[in-house]
């Protein structure tokens, strides 16, 4: 159950570039800003600048370093933020630890977030969510999913699961853009599906393709749409070797 928080709809969401197709997701209002996952700490700068906004608050999916570079030289220009990570991450910086179905306020910019815990990717992975956006890291990608590090097929099924249960209108912030890539394997599994077509035709010059939304995944992602968990393990060994 996600209950309504207004101020989130003030807020505006925006992606910051960082390394070759890794996303800095800004959520920010005319002062504030936080920020997911933030891989290096220069783009952030930048955005700050550019914007007249300081950093209140960072939030990490997940313990890899292509999620938490720049985590050590925002927090030491900006010492008095609050950093939310996953319980389980073994992390060299101050955190809120944060665990499955916790629900906290950042403060000073009036956000509201719930957490999910999504293992699969690794066994830290967590997702932020309100009422109409989901941060969702490494867990979902558009047309795809993340690579299982270190967790089980069945773990990264039953996480998907989670996610499939999100109202179909939930924005999907992912921090990777593999999505074409991603489309043009999920017509090689669902032949069939003229919406990956579609969807293939709708992305193809597009160098931002997200967000992308739970219902757009319902229709046209193979892990989404896999019959169980057999037929998700076999897409996601194709998919490594694709
Ligand atoms: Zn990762």
């Amino acid at each position: 159950m996600i209950i309504e928080h207004s101020s989130n709809l003030i807020a505006k969401i925006e992606p910051i570039r960082a390394f070759q197709d890794n996303y800095i997701w800004a959520i920010s209002n005319k002062q504030l800003l936080v920020v997911v996952d933030p891989v290096e700490a220069k783009p952030v700068f930048d955005f700050i600048k550019a914007e007249q906004v300081t950093l209140c608050a960072i939030m990490i999916t997940h313990k890899h370093h292509d999620h938490i570079g720049g985590v050590k030289e925002l927090l030491h220009t900006f010492p008095d933020i609050q950093i939310f990570a996953p319980k389980n991450s073994n992390l060299d910086f101050p955190f809120t630890a944060v665990k499955d179905g916790d629900s906290f306020l950042i403060k000073r910019i009036n956000l509201h977030y719930s957490v999910l815990e999504t293992p699969g990717h690794t066994l830290d992975h967590i997702v932020y969510l309100d009422e109409k956006n989901l941060f969702c890291g490494d867990t979902l990608f558009a047309c795809g999913c993340g690579r299982l590090f270190e967790g089980t097929y069945e773990q990264m099924y039953s996480s998907l699961k989670k996610l499939k249960r999100l109202h179909p209108a939930t924005k999907v912030f992912c921090a990777h853009e593999y999505t074409l890539n991603n489309i043009k394997f999920a017509m090689t599994v669902c032949k069939n599906n003229k919406l990956i077509h579609e969807r293939y035709e709708a992305c193809k010059d597009l160098s931002l393709t997200l967000p992308s939304s739970i219902e757009d995944e319902l229709k046209t992602n193979p892990f989404f749409l896999a019959q169980d968990v057999d037929q998700f393990k076999e897409y996601r060994l194709k998919k490594d070797a694709f």
